[in-house]
């Protein structure tokens, strides 16, 4: 008799996940010691961007902690329920935040990675004058000074960062930076390390599937990693 199987060829399953996951955990540690660093200090986000919740469950029960969603939309219709179940866990916005979505960003995320304009920066500010806490925030850098890319220019960077601190009273945890895709990235981590010591920001987040382990050779405090543990993206 024949079996008709319910899931799509593009479904990765829970447990698939779950190894995987294992896989780029055991990853990193082996890149950490590599470079001479404590595994311990390099937090995985997991990317979940486009996986439906059962996708991401499977993660969730098995403890993983930091996820990353690059849509307010998108997280808001997944990740009150998650939260709500698992509430161990912490959400990280890694794509670009309009300022009408600031609100509901700061509501949802603990982590927003994507401080890229000075118009964004007032919003938060003011938003932080209101409400008090916000989420730990994260410049994101365009180290490649790539037109169509978000993010602060490497020479406008000072600028920048002393525009959110004394203009809009907002705590800055650390440099985000997306390579330009057909470029060695290591130039570009290399980069934003510098740029991080110049202003002793600590937290540095970068790289992704295919170059998280250089990112971590290079001093990555983050890395956002998503096709690797979950497969490919619908
Ligand atoms: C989608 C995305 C990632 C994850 O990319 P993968 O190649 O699937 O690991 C990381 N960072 C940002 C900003 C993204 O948008």
């Amino acid at each position: 008799m024949e079996q008709t199987v319910n899931v799509s060829s593009t479904e990765t399953g829970a447990a698939q996940i779950s190894a995987q996951l294992c896989t780029v955990n055991a990853q990193i540690e082996s890149a950490a010691q590599q470079a001479g660093r404590e595994p311990a200090d390099i937090t995985l986000v997991a990317v979940s961007k486009t996986q439906p919740a059962g996708q991401i469950e499977p993660a969730l029960k098995s403890g993983h902690v930091h996820f990353g969603e690059n849509r307010v939309q998108e997280a808001e219709g997944k990740w009150p329920a998650l939260k709500e179940a698992y509430p161990h866990c912490k959400l990280h916005l890694i794509g670009p935040l309009q300022s009408n979505k600031a609100l509901k960003a700061v509501q949802l995320f603990d982590v927003i990675e994507t401080v890229d304009r000075p118009s964004l920066a007032k919003k938060l500010g003011a938003i932080q004058a209101k409400q008090g806490a916000l989420p730990k925030l994260l410049v994101q850098v365009n180290t490649g000074e790539e037109p169509q890319k978000a993010g602060i220019a490497p020479t406008d960077l000072d600028a920048f960062i002393a525009y959110c601190r004394e203009d809009c009273g907002l705590d800055i945890c650390g440099l985000m930076c997306i390579p330009p895709a057909d470029e060695e990235p290591a130039f570009h981590f290399a980069l934003l390390k510098k740029l991080a010591e110049k202003h002793e920001l600590g937290w540095l987040s970068m790289g992704m599937s295919a170059d998280y382990e250089t990112a971590i050779a290079f001093g990555a405090t983050s890395v956002r990693v998503g096709t690797a543990i979950f497969g490919a993206r619908r």
